[in-house]
């Protein structure tokens, strides 16, 4: 039967998609997606896209909740886009996000039926986040605000007090807000390209209490600073205050150089006993309490004994570099972003690890380069690559390196999938896969894998 748009009709939800909508079928066997739907739910759904095989349809009514539900903790959890898992109890997005690894493993990696152990979980999955990146816009009566972007748009929605978030954020967002008021600076107008103030970058030290305030604006300057810095200092904690010029049209946030207004241009932060220095430019990972999980994980697939020459690519600030460093006799990492090269090297020796060295390039240029020259050498190799996955070329050399052990980790379950592939067909075998979840109540997965070398025949 065909259906058309606007019409109203009831279904069954039976499965959930990647992006975490529920999918279902009608009696006819028509699919429907319906974002704000889980597994198990009857639905009366709107349809606001019909295609001869399936269409999308708006959730109306709830005609019956299904178990795996619970209540929303945010109300604004529908309009915003970042919380797509919200209203499926915690249990279940967990054995949902072991499902998605599973899946993407059989359909994109090629595996037969590999084992993903269950996903280590949150205790209390809630305001787990250290950092925050808040758009600020300004509302109908041109008054300025911060909160979040609505779901696929770029329309903000105001709030101070996201609850993956620390409860700090709110009193540092309405500094900023009573600041704009007060000596009239702009936020950024999108459309237009004029107005001064675009984003507030927001970090907290988990376990130092530290916090930093990087404002990026759309200018070189910010005016009235020391007005707003003489505010925010007097915050506990608060370590620095910088800004950072963005004039560029485009989707990134963050532009290419800080100017310190006040305190030092970075905080600091311990994971397990290392203490890291992270300035706002580096990548740092926004759930502390499950880093520490995550971390210890991959030091315990890398299998060192004291007497490894260990390579840790895509290294960031060098966190796992300086986890790895504990165990073995030499960590060399390689990162891309200059600024956290060189927190990684203050980080080496905040910590006394004088054998950890770290190169500035994309992996998949210094690693060729140093093993054509050098013949560089792993027992161990670690990547942590963003979503895109690795470079296929960085891959071959990492073949020809021949480390005993690759410790992978993956927060894009489907490029991991897609490089497994490769390396199992280069003589590599999966032993292990274990999902740790970094981002509760997103459909975000984060992955930490074993492949070890297997006996040449
Ligand atoms: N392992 C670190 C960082 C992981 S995030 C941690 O856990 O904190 C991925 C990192 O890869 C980011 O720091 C990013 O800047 C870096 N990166 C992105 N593309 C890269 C490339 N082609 N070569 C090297 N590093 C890259």
């Amino acid at each position: 039967m065909a259906y058309q748009k606007n019409e109203i009709i009831t279904v069954q939800i039976t499965d959930m998609g990647a992006n975490g909508e529920g999918i279902g079928k009608t009696d006819d066997g028509y699919t429907l997606f319906v974002k704000d739907t889980v597994t198990g739910d009857l639905a009366e759904v709107k349809i606001i896209k019909a295609k001869k095989q399936y269409g999308y349809g708006r959730l109306m009514k709830l005609l019956q909740a299904s178990p795996k539900r619970s209540e929303p903790f945010c109300e604004n959890a529908r309009a915003c886009g970042g919380c797509q898992l919200q209203a499926l109890s915690y249990e279940e997005q967990l054995l949902w996000k072991q499902q998605k690894v599973k899946n993407n493993l059989i359909r994109i990696g090629g595996f037969d039926d590999p084992e993903v152990l269950p996903v280590i979980g949150m205790e209390e999955p809630i305001r787990y986040r250290n950092k925050a990146q808040f758009p600020i816009g300004q509302d109908k009566e041109g008054r300025p605000v911060a909160g979040f972007y609505a779901g696929r748009t770029h329309s903000i929605i105001p709030c101070l007090d996201c609850q993956l978030g620390h409860e700090g954020n709110e009193k540092i967002l309405t500094i900023l807000l009573d600041w704009m008021k007060e000596y009239q600076i702009r936020p950024y107008d999108e459309t237009t390209g004029k107005g001064l103030i675009r984003h507030c970058l927001i970090r907290r030290g988990y376990s130092t209490g530290e916090w930093m305030v990087c404002l990026v604006i759309n200018g070189e300057k910010l005016p009235k600073a020391q007005k707003l810095v003489d505010r925010l200092k007097e915050i506990e904690g608060m370590t620095s205050i910088t800004c950072c010029p963005n004039t560029r049209r485009d989707n990134v946030i963050m532009g290419d150089s800080i100017d310190l207004l006040w305190g030092t241009p970075w905080i600091t932060d311990t994971i397990g006993t290392i203490k890291y220095q992270i300035s706002p430019l580096s990548f740092y990972q926004v759930n502390p309490q499950q880093t520490e999980k995550l971390y210890s994980k991959a030091l315990e697939y890398a299998q060192l004994e004291g007497n490894e020459t260990v390579w840790d690519l895509y290294c960031g600030i060098g966190t796992i570099s300086l986890f790895l460093a504990q165990k073995a006799r030499k960590v060399y990492g390689v990162e891309i972003v200059p600024q956290a090269i060189e927190d990684a090297k203050v980080n080496a020796e905040l910590n006394g690890m004088e054998h950890a060295e770290f190169f500035v390039g994309k992996a998949e240029e210094v690693l060729p380069r140093l093993y054509e020259t050098e013949k560089v050498y792993a027992d161990v190799i670690v990547v942590d690559p963003p979503r895109k996955g690795c470079d296929e070329s960085l891959l071959d050399t990492m073949v020809q390196m021949a480390p005993k052990r690759i410790v992978y980790v993956s927060c894009d379950s489907a490029t991991l999938a897609r490089d497994l592939k490769i390396l199992c067909s280069r003589g590599y075998q999966l032993e292990h896969v274990q999902p740790v979840d970094q981002f509760p109540h997103t459909v975000h997965v984060e992955t930490v894998c074993l492949l070890s070398r297997k006996a040449p025949v």
